[in-house]
Parts: C-alpha cells; structure tokens; sequence
C-alpha cells in the first residue's frame, strides 16, 4: 500500500510563518521593570505589524498571528485587519506572562479571557495557543484541548506535527514543532545578523526540510522582523520557498487540520 502523503496537493514540505505580536509584555517579562531602553523597543510593534502585512500580501502568502490577548483589546483595528487579509489569529496567552509561574487555574483563566477577546474582536474564536516563551507546565496542554483547542506551537519535538492526546475521551491537539533557530529573537536580538546572514541560515533549514519533507515553524515578531532590514529576511525566504513551487506556505491551523485528516486516513 502506498504511504499517505506528508503534505497535500503534492507538495514536499511545509512552512508556517507565525508571528508573536507581544506588544511591550514580552520584553516586560526578560527586563527589569525601569528598562526603557529594551520595553521602548517594542513601541515599534504596530508599524512592524503593518510593515509585515503589506510584505504579506505582496507575496500572496497566509501567515498566523498569536496575538496576546491584551495587546488585542488595546489595538483592535490591527487585529481585524490581519483577519481580513486571510490572516489566522491565535492566542499567545492574555498578558505574555510565563504558565511555569501560574497554577493551572491560573492558566486556564488567562487562556479563557484571551479567547473571549480575540473572538469579541474578529468574530471567529481562535483554535490555536502558542505560550509565552515556550513556557508551559505539565498540564497546559491538557488545558488546551479541554478549552477544545485544535493545535499549540511550544514543544520542538522534531520536524513534523505530532498529535497528543491528554485525555483520551476528547480530540487530540495537534502539535507544530517551532525552534529557537526559526525565531527572529534569536537573529536579530540576542545576535544581530545581516537579513541576508538570516536568510540563508533559514533558506538552509528549508532545503533539508524539503528533502526530507518536514515543517519549518517560524517564530517572529513585529519589532523584529517588522523592522526594515529584517523584514527583508523573510521577503527573501518567501520569495524562495515560492520558485522552490512545493512549498506548502499554510496557517497553523491548516496544517494543524491537515495532520488531523492524514491520521483519521491512517
Ligand atoms: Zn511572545
């Protein structure tokens, strides 16, 4: 029997581009409280956002944004906007502060609030979490497919979704493997590589992946990669997973859905 394809319409291998939008709370969370010079940074956020909708929609390529929940609340037309572009919007936790910190009470509270939002924003309820600096605890997950959440984005297991199932009686979650090496902090913050240094680093990554048909998950962010030489990194990746021609460029929650079709076919 033939082995069921990794990827739909014959495609070789699969790219998601996932945007953090953060707004000042991720910075908030690595930086003293007086440090203006690291939380004014992130002041760049909308612009970058609108920067990397347009570099989206030039190219014609779907992206998904995991918005925190407060950042949403406070800027709301942003939001709307990327929905109305074919944008998937996801949550990355209401205030950007780490689960490992927070009970599971805790956790499912602040996941609760930042649905209500994300929905009372777009109308549509996100399926998709992605935790603040990958920082989940043991029953985030489990949380996650009780609230009837389709994929998460946290656990670097490999080059490929996996399904994972908490509790048996309900769906599975689909995870999407991303990697602090597609993680635009790790260019262009930590280190400060050219876009083109950036580029050819993730251009490698993608080769590999389409030989071996596995999934690149990027992880970016709209102070980052919004800024202008950086948002070259990703127009020249994008550009170049679209003449490789079997490239995959999905939302998460695409994929996600497509790992969940592939498994029922199984
Ligand atoms: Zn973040």
């Amino acid at each position: 029997m033939e082995e069921a394809a990794l990827w739909p319409g014959g495609h070789r291998s699969a790219l998601c581009i996932s945007i953090d939008v953060d707004g000042i709370y991720g910075e908030a969370n690595y930086r003293d409280p007086d440090d203006r010079y690291w939380l004014s940074q992130t002041a760049y956020d909308p612009s970058g956002t609108q920067r990397l909708l347009r570099l989206l929609g030039d190219s014609g390529v779907p992206a998904t944004f995991c918005w925190v929940g407060k950042v949403a609340e406070e800027n709301p037309d942003l939001v709307r906007h990327a929905a109305a572009d074919g944008h998937e919007i996801a949550l990355h936790t209401w205030d950007h502060r780490y689960y490992t910190r927070m009970t599971p009470a805790e956790q499912r509270e602040d996941m609760e609030r930042s649905v209500e939002v994300l929905t009372a924003v777009t109308g549509v309820p996100p399926v998709g979490h992605k935790t603040a600096g990958w920082r989940y605890t043991r029953e985030t997950h489990a949380i996650e497919q009780e609230l009837g959440l389709l994929w998460v984005m946290d656990v670097p297991g490999g080059d490929l979704p996996f399904l994972d199932q908490p509790n048996p009686g309900l769906p599975p979650l689909v995870h999407l493997p991303p990697s602090r090496w597609y993680d635009d902090y790790t260019s262009f913050v930590e280190q400060v590589l050219t876009p083109q240094a950036a580029f050819e680093a993730w251009r490698d990554d993608l080769d590999v992946l389409r030989d071996e048909g596995g999934a690149m998950c990027l992880t970016l962010h709209p102070f980052v990669s919004g800024r202008p030489g950086p948002s070259r990194a990703l127009a020249r990746l994008v550009d170049y997973a679209i003449d490789l021609g079997d490239i995959w460029i999905a939302r998460a929650d695409w994929m996600a859905r497509w790992w969940l079709e592939r498994a029922a076919d199984a």
